[in-house]
């Protein structure tokens, strides 16, 4: 845990959020401000910054965000959905903990701004 970071204080229970799942390694919770009906962010429990920050240690729970991100989009029945992961800050990341966004009930165009 990175005692200054958002996301780890969400995992410690520290800072209110609607967490949808946890195991041992992942957490997933609705976004504060959701850009589509459903707008989950699936985080691992270990703090690592983005992407860029990840090792070969990282692969398994890398693997177990877009698993989980699928089994939730099952739940909801979204049939077809976004995973995102923006990584630095002129991709569009502004928190600083890896985290898959899972973006679904609507139609999205692409290329995304
Ligand atoms: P990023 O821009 O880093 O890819 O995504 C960060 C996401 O975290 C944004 O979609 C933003 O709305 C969300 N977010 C920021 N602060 C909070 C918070 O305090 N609680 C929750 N649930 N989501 C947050
Ligand atoms: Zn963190």
């Amino acid at each position: 845990m990175s005692s200054d970071c958002l996301f780890c204080k969400i995992a410690a229970r520290q800072i209110p959020a609607r967490i949808v799942h946890e195991d041992a390694d992942v957490f997933a919770f609705e976004d504060i401000n959701p850009q589509s009906p459903t707008h989950v962010l699936v985080c691992p429990k270990k703090h690592f910054a983005s992407l860029e920050h990840a090792g070969a240690e990282e692969e398994a729970v890398l693997g177990k965000l877009a698993l989980v991100a699928a089994k939730i989009a099952k739940q909801r029945k979204l049939g077809s959905y976004r995973t995102v992961i923006n990584t630095g800050s002129e991709a569009g990341q502004t928190v600083f903990h890896l985290h898959m966004h899972l973006l679904g009930g609507r139609t999205f165009s692409w290329p995304p701004g």
